[in-house]
């Protein structure tokens, strides 16, 4: 996976790349997935939801620039497998997960690993940012959004990084935003397929 997957694509952080070699990845999708936890897609967790292919993992991770000491929010626990990989990165992980039992599973998985030091799953709608831990050095949302949630600009720090695919339902862009100075700057990383955002930034 590091390999063909991650450096043959283009990641470089070696950071991320030792946290993904780290990370024990079939820990975090249901047992009869296990052996498809390192393909190089996506793999259903049930609720509909999908653990990421590893390679968006790392590319989301990589985009936000962790030194170490960063507080991170994280919209779309899943199973908890990014929040890992964000934990290992920076200081402390917020993620956030809308679907009841998917907060459970994250938990469970995280304990489960010994990564549950740093990293802390909240329930509600992640769309909404998490004000009470508010403003974050990076924001990482797993699910596709029909446009940037205004909390989410709002609750994320000067200098910081926020990453999350914007478009249709079917195809969106990742957009990598930077708030430096005051002001916004926007790039696209790469173009993706998530599922869709639920809850009050999403699509009704
Ligand atoms: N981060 C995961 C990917 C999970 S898929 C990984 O490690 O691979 C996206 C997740 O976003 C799903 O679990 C879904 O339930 C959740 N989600 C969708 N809309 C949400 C919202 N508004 N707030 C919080 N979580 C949401």
């Amino acid at each position: 996976m590091i390999e063909s997957q991650l450096k043959r694509r283009g990641i470089r952080d070696e950071r991320v790349l030792v946290a993904m070699n780290a990370t024990p990845r079939e820990e975090f999708v249901p047992i009869d997935a296990r052996v498809l936890a390192y393909q190089d897609a996506p793999v259903g967790i049930g609720y509909g939801q999908t653990i990421s292919q590893p390679y968006m993992t790392a590319l989301m991770a990589q985009c936000l620039e962790l030194k170490g000491d960063e507080k991170v929010l994280e919209v779309g626990a899943g199973c908890g497998y990014a929040a890992a990989i964000l934990g290992a990165l920076a200081r402390e992980v917020i993620t956030v997960e809308i679907v009841p039992e998917l907060v459970a599973k994250a938990r469970d998985n995280l304990k489960r690993t010994g990564r549950d030091q740093n990293v802390r799953v909240i329930q509600g709608d992640g769309g909404h940012g998490y004000l009470p831990e508010a403003p974050y050095d990076g924001i990482s949302v797993a699910a596709a959004a029909p446009e940037v949630p205004s909390a989410l600009l709002e609750q994320l720090r000067d200098p910081g990084v926020l990453t999350l695919p914007v478009g249709s339902r079917d195809d969106q862009e990742l957009r990598v935003i930077i708030k430096r100075d005051g002001r916004i700057h926007t790039r696209v990383a790469t173009l993706c397929r998530f599922v869709p955002l639920r809850g009050g930034e999403g699509w009704n």
